[in-house]
């Protein structure tokens, strides 16, 4: 049995940003009801004693798509935190952004655009790849970097319950505003994970 991990801010913690109804909705209905069919789905298959990320790894269909979205929620949501004026990445984050050759102002500009240009409900995401590079990639529905052999280190959620609510089509505008609340350190400790 899986459970719902609990929420590491309160509701209102990214206002004025993300709104705290769409906080309260995407972790209370969206994330919990993953939990509750993957729940139901695995009951009484192969897979109802494994780890979540196994599960991701080896199942497909419905499984796949539930286990692999109570990941990504997870993640998503530790990217996050309250808004910090000048949100600047640490050190060794911008050292591996510079090693990629962008400036961070060029990584925001190409991570932004790629965001605001994924066609799908899906995410966009930062991630390192095996041999150390970084890479920015699109990924639809429930897909993510974990089948892709890439650690993720960042993911902007844009599907559009993510933000609706608060910024209907005006999606330019919550990824661009969305960097304001972006939790470095969270990057910074994946990075060197
Ligand atoms: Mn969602």
């Amino acid at each position: 049995m899986f459970t719902l991990p609990s929420l590491p801010y309160d509701y209102n913690a990214l206002e004025p940003i993300i709104d705290a109804q769409t906080v309260e909705l995407h972790y209370s209905k969206h994330h919990q009801g993953y939990v509750n069919k993957l729940n139901e789905l695995i009951a009484d298959t192969g897979f109802k004693d494994r780890e979540l990320e196994e599960i991701i790894k080896t199942a497909d269909g419905p499984i796949f798509n539930n286990a692999s979205q109570i990941w990504n929620h997870t993640f998503y949501r530790n990217c996050l935190q309250s808004p910090q004026e000048n949100n600047q990445p640490t050190w060794s984050l911008l050292e591996a952004i510079n090693a990629n050759r962008w400036s961070f102002e060029k990584f925001k500009e190409v991570m932004t655009a790629s965001a605001v240009g994924n066609f799908w409900s899906g995410r966009t995401w930062l991630v390192k790849n095996p041999d150390g590079t970084l890479e920015i990639i699109n990924t639809s529905n429930a897909w993510s970097p974990l089948t892709l052999d890439k650690k993720p280190l960042l993911t902007v959620d844009v599907w559009e319950h993510a933000y609706y609510l608060k910024y209907q089509n005006r999606r330019v505008e919550y990824v661009t505003n969305r960097w304001n609340i972006v939790n470095r350190d969270f990057v910074e400790k994946e990075l060197e994970a």
